[in-house]
């Protein structure tokens, strides 16, 4: 997401801070080439424009100009907007809880979008997360009578997310299982009842006559509009649409894990209003994130996104776990096992090209990684290599002359040069600890860190 935006920004920054000096021109100059980067990345036109003119207002200013780090102090501006234009800081700082659900309950959430943007999905995800993260106690209910199997698909959800589902009732129609649902909610104390409703191929009447009737049945706290942040000018489209007839609170922004020009998200806040809340990432039902205007403006100028690494870092990562691996480091314990769990980590984590997409100057790293095939498929590989050492050479891997190497190799379905390739990564992990050591240990390595 949002590689080639912020490849092509980078471009025009580094252009700009390589002046000394900035006069008016230039700075209208470097706007064309950052609107051109805009709508290539599927930007809605008003939206480009609208923040091009912004930008330029505020840094064709005389502070600016006459400062002595014009170029900075440009791309700062283009930072702000950046900000601006996915939702502002105020709407992330001080973690607030994302939804409003402070109503009598139950907090009726209904979600609404077209068919196959996730939203199902998304209301499963959303649901776990308010039940492990905030101790709510939810309810969902699918009122997609349309497409077959559309109620047993949140079910099956449900069972995986451990969400309860309302029990469903074959030929019920969309208002009367809303209605159905809230009195299940009330009954049985659910705090919250999330409302899956019906999807189309297309934005048409029937759909938002239904959308409204339910709405209007279910008084909902928060309508949320999933829209799949893939379809780019698309997603823009049904938005405005959706956004003229239902009352709408906050979008969520599916498939941001893929490669997606970026334009719809960048998009969404401005062409609907309402706040981008949730960031779809992944299939699974831990993938979805809270989105964090920031971070993401952090990300396309390629300044990466450490806070939510560390996030992930912390959620993933067991801390006693970490601790006991960083003590065997510094003891020079540190064997094969140890990798192969850190390995493991990695991949809990998102992979390869999840971690490298989130970490500062790491774009460069991570076309590199793409060039010499150090993909996911690695990570599972090194697991295969070492899920064939014997137990004594996990913890003694300086056993592993040339006839064991070819069978592990042969074991895992790999190469010696691969064994070797992670026998070399685990000696040097080893010799970085050693370096960590002499610097002061742990601390020291925190101070570097600046901690
Ligand atoms: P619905 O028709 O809008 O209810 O869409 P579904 O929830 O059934 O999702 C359609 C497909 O998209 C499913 O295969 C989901 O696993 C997938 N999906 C949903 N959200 C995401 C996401 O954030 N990232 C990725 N990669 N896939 C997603």
């Amino acid at each position: 997401m949002f590689d080639t935006l912020s490849d092509r920004l980078n471009t025009v920054f580094s252009r700009l801070r390589g002046r000394g000096a900035l006069g008016e021109q230039d700075v209208r100059d470097a706007m064309r080439e950052v609107r051109v980067a805009l709508l290539e990345a599927d930007v809605a036109l008003p939206v480009a424009r609208d923040f091009i003119a912004r930008v330029t207002e505020r840094a064709v200013g005389q502070e600016v100009l006459k400062s002595v780090t014009p170029g900075q102090q440009v791309i700062k501006i283009v930072n702000d907007e950046l900000v601006a234009m996915l939702g502002g800081e105020e709407e992330s700082a001080g973690e607030a809880p994302p939804l409003n659900l402070n109503v009598t309950p139950p907090a009726v959430v209904m979600m609404v979008g077209l068919q196959g943007s996730g939203k199902t999905t998304s209301t499963a995800k959303i649901a776990k997360l308010l039940k492990d993260k905030q101790g709510k106690k939810p309810l969902m209910a699918s009122l997609d009578v349309n497409r077959p199997a559309a109620q047993e698909q949140l079910a099956v959800l449900g069972e995986q997310a451990d969400v309860a589902t309302l029990p469903i009732v074959p030929g019920q129609q969309p208002v009367e299982i809303a209605k159905r649902a809230m009195g299940a909610a009330k009954l049985q104390n659910y705090d919250v009842l999330l409302l899956d409703t019906a999807g189309r191929l297309h934005v048409d009447e029937a759909l938002m006559a239904e959308m409204k009737a339910v709405a209007g049945a279910a008084d909902p706290a928060e309508v949320l509009l999933v829209v799949d942040s893939l379809t780019g000018q698309d997603a823009v489209n049904v938005a405005q649409s959706f956004s003229g007839e239902v009352p709408l609170t906050g979008v969520v922004l599916t498939r941001m894990d893929g490669d997606a020009r970026g334009g719809a998200a960048l998009s969404m806040r401005a062409v609907t209003g309402k706040p981008i809340k949730f960031a779809g990432t992944g299939e699974k039902l831990e993938a979805i994130e809270r989105f964090h205007p920031g971070r993401v403006a952090d990300r396309i100028l390629g300044m990466g996104d450490v806070v939510s690494l560390v996030e992930k870092a912390a959620e993933t990562i067991d801390a006693e776990d970490a601790e006991a691996l960083a003590k065997k480091m510094m003891a020079g314990k540190f064997d094969m096992n140890d990798l192969r769990k850190q390995l493991q980590q990695m991949q809990n984590m998102g992979g390869l090209g999840m971690l490298a997409g989130m970490m500062p100057g790491m774009k460069k790293a991570k076309a590199a990684m793409a060039g010499a095939d150090m993909d996911d498929k690695v990570l599972v590989h090194m697991d295969a290599i070492i899920g064939s050492m014997t137990k004594k050479e996990r913890s003694h891997p300086q056993l592993l002359n040339a006839k064991r190497k070819k069978r592990v190799a042969a074991g895992s379905g790999t190469s010696v040069q691969e064994v070797n390739k992670i026998l070399k990564m685990h000696q040097e992990m080893g010799r970085a600890m050693k370096q960590i050591r002499k610097m002061g240990g742990l601390k020291g390595l925190a101070a570097m860190f600046g901690g």
